[in-house]
């Protein structure tokens, strides 16, 4: 794949649901009562939909799952497990034609950096939400201002980084979609889970990172 030409200056990724099939949140809420799981699930299923903002959800799932060092390190393993099939393939074709890959999520930067350190993006091109401790020890507390806990947070960090254009971004879910302004291409990413108010704004559909190739090389 080394000698095709690829299409972008810049390619970003969602994490979550995208790279890998599993939502960080989702599996550390699963390791709680039953109830608690479930309100995690589905206020994620309805952030991603579009259906309620992020910001509106983020802070009170985190207080309600209350994860502690060790399950912060449990879930990187889970990330690195749940990696979707020719990522990290694709990933590499991308950086051996020169195409930095940036990794953009909401997700919880602790669980992610291992999982990006596999696929082998450099620390300084991941984005996602740094947490500090709670006086109970857990991880419960956003660490100062994190944008990409916000609905508008992955547009703004995609400007505030002024990546080389043309950039392409690939997602599952609304707040991926939010970037549709500041990129020149959004690829929904419908792998792992199809949302259709994501499908309906984005102008390319990738079920698979097969797929991607001819979306990101030409
Ligand atoms: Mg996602």
């Amino acid at each position: 794949m080394t000698e095709r030409r690829p299409r972008f200056q810049t390619v970003v990724f969602d994490v979550d649901s995208t790279l890998a099939d599993i939502e960080g949140i989702d599996w550390l809420a699963a390791r709680r009562e039953p109830a608690i799981a479930l309100e995690s699930e589905q206020l994620t299923a309805r952030a991603m939909a579009g259906e309620i903002p992020i910001e509106a959800v983020y802070t009170r799932r985190l207080e309600r799952i209350r994860p502690t060092g060790t399950e912060l390190l449990m879930l990187a393993s889970a990330y690195q497990l749940a990696v979707q099939p020719g990522a990290r393939e694709l990933i590499a074709a991308l950086h051996a034609a020169h195409v930095p890959v940036h990794l953009l999520s909401g997700g919880l930067r602790p669980s992610i950096m291992p999982l990006a350190l596999h696929l082998g993006v450099p620390a300084n091109r991941v984005h996602a939400v740094s947490l500090t401790q709670d006086t109970d020890g857990t991880f419960s507390l956003l660490d100062g201002e994190q944008p990409l806990a916000t609905q508008r947070g992955k547009p703004l960090v995609v400007e505030q980084l002024q990546l080389c254009a043309p950039i392409a971004m690939v997602g599952d879910g609304s707040t991926d979609a939010a970037v549709r302004g500041v990129v020149d291409t959004f690829i929904a990413y419908t792998g792992v889970a199809r949302r259709e108010q994501v499908v309906a704004v984005a102008d390319a559909e990738a079920a698979s990172f097969e797929a991607l190739y001819p979306l990101l090389f030409e």
